[in-house]
C-alpha cells in the first residue's frame, strides 16, 4: 500500500518545456479552490482573458484558455475553422508542423504539405507556389517557433502571403509567445494558440488562443456542427464569453487558471518587451559558452530560436549518457532531440523564468564538466567564462 506523499526532487528544467515555474505561480496555484461559476472567479477570467490579450498584442474578443495542453489549442483551431471536405496548406519544418498536418486530415480535411529541411524556417517562396498550385486552399497553417529543431519562422510574411491569396492563417505560438516577438493584431494573424508551460513559465494544462473578426466568422458561417464537442468554440464562449450567462460547459480548472493569471501578471509587470530582450539577453550568453567550447548550433544565426537552442552532439558522444548524468549530478533537465535529430542534438531551453543568468552558468558548468569528464572533444573550461563576459561579470 502507497501511503507517503510524492515529494519531486528540485530540477532546473532547461528542456523544451515544462519549464522552471516562478514560485509566485505556484503559491497563487496553492490558494483556495472555489467554484468555476462563483462570481468571484468569473470576475478572474475576465482578468485572464485581459491579460492574454496583452500577452498576445490583440485585441480579439475571442480570446481565452483551452482547458488542456497545447496540442488543444491545435486541434481547437483545425477543427473550428475546417470542415469535412476543405483543403489546408500545412507547413512543415519539424514535430509540430507534422502535427498539424495529423490534425487536419483526421478532421476530414484535405491537406497539402510544404516542406522544409528540419533546422531551417519556413520558406515564404515554397508557400507562395502551394497558394498557387491550390486556389481552392481554405487556410494555410504553420509553426512561428519550432521547438523540435529552433528554427524561427517569419510569421508576419507568411500570414501576409496567406492573405493575398485568400486563406486564413493558424498561427502555432506555442514556444513564441512570451519568448520572442508575436503581434497578433499587426500582423493579422487569425487564429493563433499557445502553451502555458514554455516561455509563460505556468504550470502545464492550459492553452491560450486568440482568433480574430474573420475566423469567428468562418465559424459562424459553418454548414456542419464541429466534430468535437469540447472544443466546439460556439459552446466554450458560452462559459468564456463577456456578457455571456456562464452556462456550465465543463468545469475550469479553477487553480490552474489562478496560476495562469499569476504567470501572466508577472508578464505584464515586467512588459512584454523587456520579456523578448530579456531572452535574446540570456540567449546570447548561451551562445558564447556553447562556441567556447567548440559546440555548434543546428540552425543558422539568423533562423534561431533565443528560447530554444538545438546544440549539435559532438561525435563520439553519447547522447542519453549526457542527459542521465546532467539530471543525476546536477539536477539539470535539457531536451533529447525529436525525430530527424534524435540522438544528433541537444535542445536547451531558455524559456520565461529559467531565461536568467543563474540557469545559464549552471547549464554551461554542468556541460562543460560532464563532456569533459567524458573525455569528448571540446574546449574544457572555457564556456562559463565566455558567458560571464557577456555578462559583464
Ligand atoms: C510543446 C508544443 C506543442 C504541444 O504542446 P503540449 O502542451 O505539449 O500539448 C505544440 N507546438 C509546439 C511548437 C510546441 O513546442
Amino acid at each position: 500500500m502507497i501511503t507517503s506523499s510524492f515529494h519531486p526532487p528540485r530540477r532546473t528544467l532547461m528542456g523544451p518545456g515544462p519549464t522552471d515555474v516562478n514560485p509566485r505561480v505556484l503559491e497563487a496555484m496553492s490558494r483556495p479552490t472555489i467554484g468555476h461559476l462563483d462570481p468571484e472567479f468569473v470576475g478572474m477570467m475576465e482578468e485572464v482573458k485581459a491579460l492574454l490579450q496583452y500577452a498576445f498584442q490583440t485585441r480579439n474578443e475571442l480570446t481565452l484558455p483551452v482547458s488542456a495542453p497545447g496540442s488543444a489549442g491545435m486541434e481547437t483551431c483545425v477543427v473550428n475553422l475546417l470542415e469535412p471536405g476543405d483543403k489546408a496548406i500545412v507547413c512543415r519544418n519539424g514535430v509540430f508542423g507534422g502535427r498539424m498536418k495529423e490534425n487536419v486530415e483526421r478532421a476530414g480535411c484535405e491537406a497539402i504539405i510544404v516542406d522544409d529541411p528540419w533546422g531551417k524556417s519556413v520558406d515564404p517562396n515554397k508557400l507562395e507556389d502551394a497558394l498557387k498550385a491550390n486556389p481552392d486552399a481554405k487556410l494555410i497553417g504553420f509553426v512561428h517557433a519550432e521547438t523540435s529543431t529552433g528554427a524561427l519562422s517569419d510569421a508576419k510574411t507568411l500570414v501576409k502571403l496567406a492573405h493575398d491569396y485568400d486563406c486564413l492563417a493558424i498561427v502555432d505560438a506555442v514556444t513564441s509567445l512570451g519568448g520572442v516577438p508575436l503581434k497578433v493584431d499587426e500582423w493579422e494573424i487569425d487564429a493563433v494558440y499557445s502553451g502555458s508551460q514554455k516561455c509563460l513559465s505556468c504550470v502545464p494544462g492550459l492553452s491560450p488562443v486568440s482568433l480574430n473578426e474573420r475566423a469567428q466568422g468562418v465559424i459562424r458561417s459553418r454548414s456542419t456542427t464541429v466534430q468535437s464537442w469540447f472544443m466546439d468554440l460556439n459552446l466554450v464562449m458560452g462559459y468564456w464569453g463577456s456578457g455571456a450567462k456562464r452556462t456550465y460547459h465543463h468545469t475550469a480548472p479553477v487553480n490552474t487558471l489562478y496560476a495562469l493569471h499569476e504567470a501572466l501578471v508577472v508578464i505584464k509587470e515586467e512588459g512584454i518587451e523587456n520579456a523578448w530582450a530579456r531572452h535574446a539577453h540570456h540567449h546570447r550568453a548561451l551562445r558564447a559558452g556553447i562556441e567556447a567550447m567548440g559546440l555548434q548550433f543546428v540552425c543558422e544565426e539568423h533562423e534561431r530560436l533565443p528560447q530554444l537552442n538545438a546544440v549539435t552532439i559532438p561525435a563520439g558522444v553519447e547522447d542519453a549518457e549526457v542527459r542521465t548524468r546532467l539530471l543525476h549530478e546536477f539536477n539539470l533537465e535539457i531536451g533529447a532531440g525529436l525525430g530527424d535529430l534524435a540522438g544528433k542534438a541537444w535542445r536547451i531551453g531558455l524559456m520565461g523564468y529559467g531565461a536568467s543568468e543563474t540557469n545559464v552558468l549552471h547549464c554551461l558548468g554542468a556541460l562543460d564538466a560532464v563532456l569533459g569528464g567524458m573525455g569528448a572533444d571540446i574546449e574544457v573550461g572555457q564556456a562559463v567564462a565566455a558567458a560571464r563576459a557577456i555578462y559583464g561579470d
